[in-house]
């Protein structure tokens, strides 16, 4: 500072606003790097806690410093810091599926306001805010799924270009999967094909519209592209660690896919073996992550009691709620089948796993067996396949 010439106007500026200023910089960046830190930890609720505790530190300096804002013309950078927070606060609700607060935040913060264009990082993240806020009026059986399926038409074709697309892409997708617009859905996971390589989304979509009731709308080379796409997926989640979202739904639909062409094209122990496993690396992946809420991914902290499937005694919940909300569909990933399918393979798994540790020979082949035909029932009656398999 105190460059001659450049900026005189500045010289206006006592040292103490700028102090002060300073001090707030560095306290909104602790809250950043704290709720950062238990979002990475999937402490989702956590997390939303000290966002609305930074929200409330910044409307209470607010007041303190209008003067010093106002001096060194800072207003719209001291509005954008808190509805950043609260942009942040509206996507953890929605992943914790908190549809009312997502709603409440958007009306009382967004709907009406008018973005400054010196609001960059805020401007990026509306078109997220608008989808989020779509999804959640739906999810509630309110709004208007043509909005949302032309916001993210648009969203995805105005040259939006950072990460957040790739997400908010996947996100659109895998809801009007489970809403059944497969058209929407198809044309958005080609998109993300198209942007990213990512196909995984387009090929969920595929198998579930041809689990629902189309027999035309699985494409000829689906189960060999299959093996390729998860492969793909496979080195990418080993590379971020993202074994608790995306991997764990994508290799049930590995599963799926595997038995499917079993049962269509290759009729050979090898290819249902070869789902098994699958189910079996499914399993192991589930018990690894046995803190996190089957339905929300957040992790267990020791103050939020945990429960625990009474039926399987391996699915974890943050509460009753989040156990109700997936036992019929998982409505997140947009499969179509709940923990309700899931559950016996799991308490036949876990038994299998137990009696292997605890080397009880005969038992343990008993149990094993017992777990494969879990694992089959599961791929042709539960997973919907059935009807599709044993039609040929
Ligand atoms: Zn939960
Ligand atoms: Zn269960």
């Amino acid at each position: 500072m105190g460059k001659k010439g450049k900026r005189s106007r500045r010289k206006t500026i006592n040292a103490a606003d700028r102090a002060s200023i300073v001090a707030v910089q560095t306290k909104i960046k602790e809250f950043n790097e704290k709720f950062s830190k238990s979002l990475s930890l999937q402490l989702d609720s956590q997390a939303a806690n000290e966002l609305r505790e930074g929200i409330k530190w910044i409307e209470a300096k607010k007041l303190e410093l209008s003067d010093t804002l106002l001096r060194m013309k800072l207003q719209t950078w001291f509005v954008e810091n808190k509805l950043i927070f609260y942009a942040n606060l509206m996507g953890l609700e929605l992943s914790r599926r908190n549809f009312d607060g997502v709603i409440q935040i958007y009306k009382e913060h967004f709907e009406r306001c008018n973005i400054d264009v010196k609001m960059k990082n805020l401007l990026c993240a509306f078109p997220t805010l608008q989808l989020n806020y779509h999804e959640a009026l739906l999810r509630q059986g309110k709004g208007s799924i043509d909005t949302f399926i032309s916001l993210s038409k648009l969203h995805s074709t105005n040259g939006r270009q950072e990460n957040g697309l790739k997400t908010d892409l996947r996100r659109s997708a895998d809801f009007l999967r489970t809403i059944k617009h497969f058209d929407a859905a198809i044309a958005l996971g080609k998109q993300l094909e198209a942007l990213t390589g990512d196909r995984l989304s387009l090929a969920t979509t595929y198998l579930d519209q041809y689990i629902v009731g189309d027999e035309e709308s699985l494409p000829t080379d689906f189960a060999s592209n299959m093996t390729q796409v998860m492969q793909k997926h496979k080195t990418e989640s080993n590379e971020t660690e993202d074994f608790t979202t995306s991997y764990t739904v994508s290799i049930l639909l590995l599963a799926q896919s595997t038995y499917l062409s079993h049962q269509l094209n290759d009729n050979t122990e090898v290819v249902m073996r070869k789902a098994i496993g699958f189910i079996e690396e499914y399993l192991d992946l589930i018990l690894r992550a046995e803190t996190h809420c089957s339905t929300c991914k957040q992790t267990g902290t020791e103050s939020e009691v945990q429960f625990v499937c009474s039926g399987c005694r391996v699915a974890c919940y943050c509460s009753i709620d989040h156990q109700r909300m997936t036992w019929k569909k998982d409505a997140e990933t947009g499969m179509r089948f709940g923990h309700e399918v899931l559950c016996p393979v799991m308490k036949a798994y876990r038994k299998w796993r137990h009696a292997n540790d605890n080397g009880d020979n005969e038992r343990v082949s008993r149990l094993r067996r017992r777990f494969e035909r879990e694992c089959l029932y599961c791929l042709s009656d539960g997973m919907g396949l059935k009807d599709k398999c044993f039609k040929k």
